[in-house]
């Protein structure tokens, strides 16, 4: 017997296939799911999943915020998550706020004549939505955390009874994997932070025991002092670059995307790095001709003032600083590229791959300065978020240049 001869002992040995075929591949991707840990890559391998299972054009997550109690687009299978992370869905009135708080399935086969329908969602997603299929994501103690909905059926078809099992099933799992993810984040995070708080701790209590000793000369009480307060700056600055990553890392920052001028931007960043910059007799160049970005404006002028402040803190003496920015075009959209770069140490060759970790600091340099090493992690989560790049070249004793990209509102070029 040939697979399209009709068998008679099971005449819907064909469904009966399929049907097997699609729990052998959930079993698979839920395996996958189980030992991933990066939220992003989470979401994108869970839409795709939820296309692929239910023969679907499109899928989408959404996840309710627990600070801010919103419901919101966190990814789709068609486009990059920075166009979804700034709309909100109405819990009252939309499809998928009904289905975070009834907790059931929702199946609409026109979904054009359902008063829940968003036209916001469509023009943002690009995606001409005819039918749905939305599940709710449980967690484990049955609390709805958001939504995975399938959309548009492939061919004139409707959704059937064995697709809603199939994304009610993989939504278990995904539910699951998101939790876990979030969990595994947290103890990771708490790990490394209280390994990172250990060293300007020790410091700390090494110099107020020896501040307490009576017979300690003036200038060596001024020493400690001045140790104190750095210690506590960088205690400071420690713990709130710590939670501004662990914010992007949980996929729990929101980006607040608005038209940037990039050059009013820069302008406003080289002002304040100025001082530090002159009182090492560094010289800041740019050309910056002016060019929209679409951006939250708060975040990039994070990255920038990171990237500057480290043009001044690894330059040499007199160095200069160059910020250059320049028209691109990637699969055909617009970007700007913008270039800082410096005249200092450099840095080596096996360094280059590990500047964007969590903690990294090339050995050579860190004793010139003070740093965390979450800057630049910081600095990647952001540009990534945008849907950018952010990448270095660098020469061993004569400088650095970073590079990071951004979508641009028009056509620059
Ligand atoms: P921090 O400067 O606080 O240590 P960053 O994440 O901003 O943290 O940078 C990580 C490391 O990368 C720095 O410690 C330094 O070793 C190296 N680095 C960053 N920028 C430069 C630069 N412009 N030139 C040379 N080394 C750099």
């Amino acid at each position: 017997m040939t697979d399209s001869e009709p068998n008679k002992l099971f005449p819907n040995w064909n469904q009966i296939q399929q049907r097997l075929f699609r729990y052998e591949r959930i079993l698979e991707i839920s395996q996958e799911l189980a030992v991933m840990f990066d939220h992003q890559a989470l979401l994108r391998v869970i839409v795709n999943a939820a296309s692929e299972l239910t023969d679907s054009e499109a899928s989408s997550i959404l996840l309710l915020d627990s600070a801010t109690g919103e419901l919101r687009f966190e990814m789709a299978s068609n486009m990059v998550s920075s166009d979804l992370t700034n709309i909100v869905v109405p819990i009252e009135g939309s499809i998928a706020g009904w289905v975070v708080t009834h907790g059931e399935v929702r199946l609409i086969q026109d979904i054009t004549t359902d008063p829940g329908y968003s036209q916001q969602v469509e023009d943002a997603t690009r995606v001409r939505t005819s039918n749905l299929l939305a599940v709710p994501l449980k967690s484990r103690r049955g609390q709805v955390i958001g939504v995975l909905e399938a959309l548009n059926k492939r061919g004139p078809a409707h959704y059937q009874d064995d697709d809603i099992k199939m994304l009610t099933l993989l939504a278990l799992h995904a539910a699951t994997a998101i939790e876990n993810a979030r969990l595994f984040q947290q103890s990771d995070f708490m790990a490394e932070m209280v390994h990172e708080l250990r060293t300007p701790l020790v410091a700390l209590k090494t110099s107020t025991a020896l501040l307490s000793r009576s017979d300690l000369p003036d200038e060596k009480r001024t020493d400690i002092i001045e140790t104190l307060q750095s210690e506590t700056e960088r205690l400071v600055r420690l713990t709130s670059e710590y939670l501004d990553l662990a914010r992007l890392e949980s996929g729990r920052a929101r980006l607040e995307i608005s038209e940037v001028s990039l050059e009013k931007l820069l302008y406003e960043c080289v002002d304040i790095v100025h001082p530090q910059a002159t009182e090492r007799g560094i010289q800041i160049k740019k050309a910056i001709p002016d060019f929209a970005v679409r951006a939250d404006r708060g975040k990039v002028k994070q990255v920038v003032l990171n990237l500057l402040s480290n043009a001044v803190k690894y330059n040499r003496e007199h160095g200069i600083i160059d910020i250059r920015v320049t028209p691109l075009l990637a699969h055909e959209e617009p970007f700007a590229q913008i270039a800082v770069a410096d005249t200092g140490y450099g840095i080596p060759q096996e360094s280059q791959r590990h500047l964007f970790e969590k903690f990294y600091r090339v050995a050579d340099t860190s004793g010139f300065t003070q740093g965390t090493g979450l800057g630049l992690t910081i600095a990647r989560h952001i540009i990534e978020a945008h849907g950018g790049n952010i990448w270095v070249e660098s020469e061993l004793g004569s400088g650095s240049t970073f590079f990071f990209t951004l979508p641009a509102i028009q056509k620059l070029a």
